[in-house]
């Protein structure tokens, strides 16, 4: 069986995988000068692309990066390229860099960014990790500090996201907590994070040093119409400690129960029943909250 052709959309065109070539000159590959978005389609329907796009554009002002598209042109192109690939559940991985210029720092000499739209087949989390939750540990590594490079802009530039991970992995856990640098429990190195006390849902205030990020905002809207109070304040690593429930959220994660962090016993050590419900709750909603990429089809009942 030949495998279908992946069509990648380069700058205006689409192309296939094994052509999409981006110069060693791109100040994206030299120097991570460039913004991104993960996006996820469930069943047809791409979830919460405006507020994606939204936050691209943000992380485009914040860099002064022009992208050359309007924000619906863009949506088109993503759904145009999840069209072209012909698939329903995908992984969108939407790319602008700051294009080609010459080996100094200043963009100046960039003229055109690359603007790059990939999306392939879903590769899921194995069912377990929703079923018998992950372990997570601290790291050394704290998060970039939000004066500094604020971690509300998407940058390329993810070597202090990459570094906590390799820290994750080394101890073995499958994700890791990382702190502001004044202490309190900033994100993940891709999810943010959530914990569960007596009801009561609390996650980092972006501010501290977290993407907003766009499940962790849908995980708020949705507790809070189930009646949850969601407290969105500081919070340190005793706190996660003595939670009875904590979970992380991302596009790719979607909800992950965790069952242990630093060695302590979160809970009765199994997935919380928030969380499972929220978990549930995210999947019915995600299949309709937001852009249909084929319209022409009925919805499967
Ligand atoms: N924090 C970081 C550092 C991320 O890269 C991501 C995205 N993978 C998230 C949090 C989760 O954000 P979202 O729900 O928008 O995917």
């Amino acid at each position: 069986m030949t495998q279908a052709t992946q069509w990648i959309f380069m700058n205006g065109a689409f192309v296939t995988k094994e052509d999409a070539k981006v110069s060693v000159y791109d100040h994206g590959f030299l120097y991570g000068d460039g913004i991104f978005e993960g996006i996820r389609a469930y069943g047809g329907n791409i979830y919460r692309l405006r507020e994606h796009l939204v936050r691209l554009y943000d992380s485009a002002q914040a860099i002064l990066l022009t992208i050359p598209y309007s924000m619906e042109e863009m949506e088109k192109i993503v759904v145009d390229t999840v069209r072209k690939n012909n698939l329903e559940n995908a992984y969108i991985r939407l790319v602008v860099s700051r294009g080609v210029g010459n080996l100094g720092l200043d963009p100046a000499s960039c003229k055109e960014p690359n603007v790059i739209v990939i999306a392939e087949q879903l590769a899921l989390y194995p069912k377990e990790f929703y079923e018998r939750g992950m372990e997570v540990v601290t790291v050394a590594t704290r998060r970039n500090r939000s004066d500094i490079l604020n971690p509300k802009v998407k940058s390329l530039n993810y070597l202090n996201n990459i570094l906590i991970r390799i820290e994750a992995s080394l101890a073995g856990a499958g994700e890791a907590l990382t702190l502001n640098t004044e202490g309190y429990v900033a994100e993940c190195s891709g999810d943010n994070v959530f914990i569960v006390r007596n009801r009561v849902l609390w996650t980092p205030p972006a501010y501290l040093g977290a993407l907003e990020g766009i499940t962790r905002n849908a995980i708020i809207e949705i507790a809070r119409e189930l009646g949850y109070v969601v407290k969105e304040e500081p919070f340190t690593r005793h706190d996660v400690y003595t939670a009875d429930e904590v979970f992380l959220t991302g596009t790719a994660a979607e909800i992950v129960p965790v069952i242990k962090v630093d060695g302590r016993v979160i809970g009765d050590g199994k997935p919380g029943s928030i969380t499972h419900e929220l978990l549930a709750e995210f999947r019915k909603r995600a299949v309709t909250d937001g852009v249909k990429v084929y319209p022409e089809r009925q919805p499967v009942t």
